[in-house]
């Protein structure tokens, strides 16, 4: 193998700087663990000890590395993830003979998510622990762990870091992570191949299997049955199972009862939202592994604001950091109220939502009686809470000003159109208020998922 004449060390400088300045979203810290080894057949050989890692890289990442090597280079190479060093790079001139896998199966973890990068808070405590005694004492411990929660609020994570850490204590487990959706693609498509023994071979030899959002099997008689064998054979021969779901397995709808009962016999435990200081945690550890900074005064803006679900908070760390990219200044307070403000359209509140829908959060938010929101009552407790109820209605309804009044009992459009101006001028001197519009905001695009 011809390893040509460059400079390794000087090539990963190169290309990871050219990644950061082109794709600094999908940079992580962890991508400085990776080694060039140099140039080979056309590509550069890249060193990775970790096959999480290895396989993440091949699959996300593959086409920004293929760019910026071509780029920083000016030769037209391709990019070679190898996670093995034993190079015969004398006696082999065409073929590399790299001796380990390069993407071995079809499972994608996240390097992300590990239990390191996990922030324990009150609410995933007790996840938090059952993962990590099922990644170390697999089927020891709880048999099956079931864990459930709402919408991004950190199964997928500990799913995958279950995954990650029992593969590194244990290197000759066999462990599969798989979405429901995955079995239910792989199942068909065996079933319509006529290769069902396979797939009951390839799915019952597993030591640990991790099936995330197993609600996806309601409805789906015929993978339910499917799955039900596979629990089975795996739970007897005392393999682990892992499940995440949206919720608890009675409330999973049209889930078998026998399925129910078997989900239910290891340890079901529930993720509740975080609360503000393990936010606050969180958007630290996301920014850390990204590389940036975030002063406190942000993150604690950030954390107030951006209640529903930690994707949210990521996507306001990513906005964050594309303004600080854009004017090439540091994160600051400032910045953080451009990109959420209520106005800012970070939360995509869903467009069809009813005004019904607007009515029913506010009430409950302010705590005021539906009957009072439409009443002529003009009380400030009332009128307040009314306003915003206009505001939220003009801007996630294609509702007509006229038509706004007409739901909030029987008003006319100029009173509409005074709320509007009226909550619009107050939130910019009225921090409580913005905050308020947000959460608000949240709340209905988190009602509508
Ligand atoms: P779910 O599968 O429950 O919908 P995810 O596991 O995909 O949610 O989590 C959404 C995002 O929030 C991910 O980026 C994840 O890393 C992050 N996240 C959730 N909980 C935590 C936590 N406790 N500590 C750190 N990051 C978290
Ligand atoms: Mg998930």
């Amino acid at each position: 193998m011809q390893i040509s004449n460059v400079n390794a060390a000087q090539l990963r400088l190169d290309l990871l700087a050219q990644l950061r300045k082109e794709h600094p979203r999908m940079c992580r810290k962890w991508f400085e663990d990776i080694e060039v080894l140099g140039i080979s057949d056309g590509s550069i050989v890249i060193f990775l000890q970790e096959d999480v890692q290895l396989n993440y890289l091949e699959r996300k990442c593959k086409d920004q590395f293929v760019e910026a090597s071509q780029l920083i280079t000016g030769r037209l190479l391709g990019v070679l993830f190898v996670n093995s060093k034993e190079v015969d790079f004398q006696n082999s001139p065409i073929t590399p003979s790299w001796s380990g896998s390069v993407v071995t199966d079809d499972m994608l973890i996240s390097p992300d998510y590990s239990f390191d990068n996990f922030i324990v808070g009150p609410g995933n405590q007790l996840a938090h622990a059952a993962a990590i005694a099922v990644a170390k004492k697999p089927a020891k411990a709880y048999n099956p762990l079931f864990i459930h929660g709402g919408v991004g609020l950190g199964k997928t994570h500990l799913l995958q870091a279950i995954c990650q850490t029992a593969m590194q204590s244990n290197s000759s487990m066999k462990i599969y992570y798989v979405s429901c959706n995955g079995f239910l693609t792989q199942f068909l498509e065996s079933v319509q191949a006529g290769e069902m023994s396979d797939f009951r071979h390839k799915f019952r030899a597993f030591d640990m299997l991790i099936i995330d959002d197993i609600h996806d099997l309601s409805n789906r008689e015929q993978t339910q049955e499917e799955f039900f064998h596979t629990f089975n054979t795996l739970f007897q021969s005392g393999r682990q199972v892992v499940l995440s779901s949206d919720a608890p397995p009675s409330e999973i709808p049209h889930l078998e009862d026998r399925l129910i009962s078997r989900f239910g016999c290891g340890l079901v435990a529930g993720i509740d939202p975080p609360g503000f200081e393990t936010r606050v945690a969180i958007i630290k550890k996301k920014a850390a592994l990204r590389h940036i900074e975030i002063p406190d005064d942000v993150s604690n803006y950030v954390a107030a604001r951006l209640d529903q679900n930690i994707r949210q908070l990521e996507g306001a760390i990513t906005k964050l950091q594309g303004l600080a990219l854009l004017d090439g200044s540091l994160i600051d307070l400032a910045m953080a109220k451009t990109a959420i403000s209520s106005g800012s359209g970070l939360i995509n509140a869903p467009k069809h939502l009813s005004i019904q829908d607007i009515l029913d959060v506010i009430s409950t938010f302010y705590d005021v009686k539906l009957v009072d929101l439409l009443s002529k009552r003009r009380n400030k407790s009332i009128t307040m809470p009314r306003q915003v109820g206009m505001w939220l209605a003009r801007h996630h309804t294609r509702f007509s000003l006229e038509e706004i009044g007409g739901y909030f009992g029987g008003r006319d459009h100029t009173t509409v159109m005074h709320a509007i101006k009226s909550v619009n001028s107050k939130k910019t001197t009225n921090d409580q208020l913005d905050q308020d519009l947000v959460r608000l905001q949240n709340q209905l695009a988190t009602d509508a998922e």
